[in-house]
């Protein structure tokens, strides 16, 4: 199984790599604290592959957040849980 475990940790590393050269650390935007998770990333419907809907979540101030297209708005429970995003 090593064959698989290596380019895994490889493609891991170079996401990891690519998502923190793109985007500085994330700041929450309720509570300016950084440490922001990204609970899910998708690419927006219909859009093909040019704008993404995130969701996230920070642990400082525990709130729900998406982001379309560069807005951030609050994640209802609802939708959270349709998602299947970890509480
Ligand atoms: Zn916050």
């Amino acid at each position: 199984m090593t064959w698989l475990i290596v380019p895994g940790t490889l493609l891991l590393a170079s996401l990891l790599f690519l998502l923190f050269k793109r985007r500085p650390p994330a700041l929450c935007p309720r509570c300016r604290k950084p440490g922001l998770q990204t609970a899910l990333r998708i690419p927006a419907p219909g859009a093909k592959g040019k704008s993404y809907w995130s969701y996230h979540r920070c642990p400082a101030c525990a709130a729900k957040l998406r982001c379309k297209d560069d807005e951030w708005t609050d994640a209802p429970d609802e939708e959270w849980d349709r998602m299947n995003l970890p509480k």
